[in-house]
């Protein structure tokens, strides 16, 4: 393969568009090295740590316009964690999901796996296209993403006509949505997330903005020893009641990553200070945007998402003509600095994608863009 060296001026300034991890902005990085001596490596049981988990709780109640009955709860183990914790904490007996890639499957699959919970009932849809669960009866949570990272969809978040009437919850997957994609949290009962997508920190953590009924729901399987003749048993771990308490008094149940608390930290206050959830959102539409516009021009690359009103705008997924292998775009951009663009690999399409989260600038987009094009005419 021949070495191509892209012209230093039209780099971008950042080479990092991973769909998460993700771009670590420079001042979380220095937020870390402010708190080197007096919050890093000290006990997160003292007010120090607990001020920084309060801040975190405090801007994301901000950024996403939390209704006051609304709690933010957090805990370990990232969005992967929250699924067995919904499993657990959550759905009583049957729940109904919208699957559609990979990561809405595997909530699923979760549930399926659960010998306490009925079978779910699965509303499937081809990757690139979606399908949120349908009015079931029986059903007491409705399950679904809101943005499938594995194809780059955007899903609607709304809550499914006649589910309140039924008492059911609605659980939404907002790993990569939240923070990059607008949201009536009202329309959500458990709208969960990681920090490592568009809040640029670190993984390890699930954060879940709970609504009462959620929270009612947590403490009500718990407190039941036999729902419906089915004996429970919730592994400490995976007890929502648990992160909700621990949660209050601005704590984990076990130790957290401090680091990630930081980086976290910052970047809340960041976007908040930035004009929140609607500066947030046009920015990500407008680095989208370049590369839909861009794609859609080319006349080797198309974006994967056939209906424009499913296409998200934190994961751009873009299919490359056959005559270009997207692998051969991927190694050669990476040689010069531009990193994690390949396409969810499981998906196995020729393609590439992009996480244009808010930390990404949009001008950096258009040069990727640039970049992309000059890859692809010498490979
Ligand atoms: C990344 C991702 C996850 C998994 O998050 P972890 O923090 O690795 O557990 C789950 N759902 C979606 C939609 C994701 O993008």
């Amino acid at each position: 393969m021949a070495n191509i060296v892209i012209p230093p001026s039209m780099l971008p300034e950042d080479g990092r568009f991973g769909a998460g991890p993700s771009k670590i902005r420079t001042e979380q990085v220095q937020a870390l090295d402010a708190g080197a001596t007096d919050v890093l490596g000290t006990s997160h049981r003292q007010s120090t740590v607990k001020q920084i988990v309060g801040g975190i709780r405090e801007g994301l109640a901000e950024f996403l316009q939390l209704p006051d009955d609304y709690e933010i709860v957090l805990g370990n183990g990232g969005a992967t964690a929250f699924w067995d914790i919904a499993c657990a904490s959550l759905i009583t007996r049957r729940a109904a999901f919208g699957v559609y890639g990979s990561f809405s499957a595997k909530f699923a699959a979760s549930a399926a796996s659960a010998p306490f919970l009925e079978e779910p009932v699965i509303y499937r849809s081809e990757p690139g296209t979606c399908r949120l669960p349908e009015y079931t009866e029986y059903v007491d949570a409705y399950c679904w993403a809101h943005n499938e990272t594995s194809t780059g969809v955007a899903a609607p978040v709304r809550r499914i006509d006649g589910s309140r009437e039924q008492g059911a919850l609605t659980i939404i997957d907002a790993t990569s949505a939240a923070g990059a994609l607008p949201v009536d949290i009202a329309q959500t009962d458990a709208y969960y997330f990681s920090p490592q997508k568009a809040f640029g920190a670190d993984g390890g953590m699930w954060i879940a903005a709970l609504s009462p009924a959620a929270i009612d729901r947590a403490y009500g399987i718990e407190h039941s020893t036999s729902l419906e003749g089915v004996l429970r048993w919730i592994p400490p771990f995976l007890s929502l009641k648990s992160a909700i308490e621990n949660s209050r008094k601005d704590q984990t149940l076990n130790t957290p990553a401090i680091a990630t608390l930081i980086m976290l930290h910052e970047q809340v206050q960041w976007l908040n200070n930035n004009g929140g959830m609607a500066w947030a959102t046009a920015r990500c539409a407008k680095s989208a945007s370049l590369l839909y516009q861009w794609a859609e021009r080319s006349d080797y690359a198309r974006p994967f998402v056939a209906d424009p009103a499913l296409r998200s705008n934190a994961v751009v997924t873009v299919d490359i003509d056959e005559r270009i292998n997207a692998k051969q775009i991927v190694t050669t951009l990476r040689e010069n600095g531009i990193l994690d663009t390949s396409g969810y690999r499981k998906l196995g399409r020729n393609q590439l994608r992009f996480g244009v989260f808010p930390s990404v600038e949009p001008a950096d987009v258009a040069a990727l863009t640039a970049c992309i094009d000059y890859v692809a005419e010498r490979l």
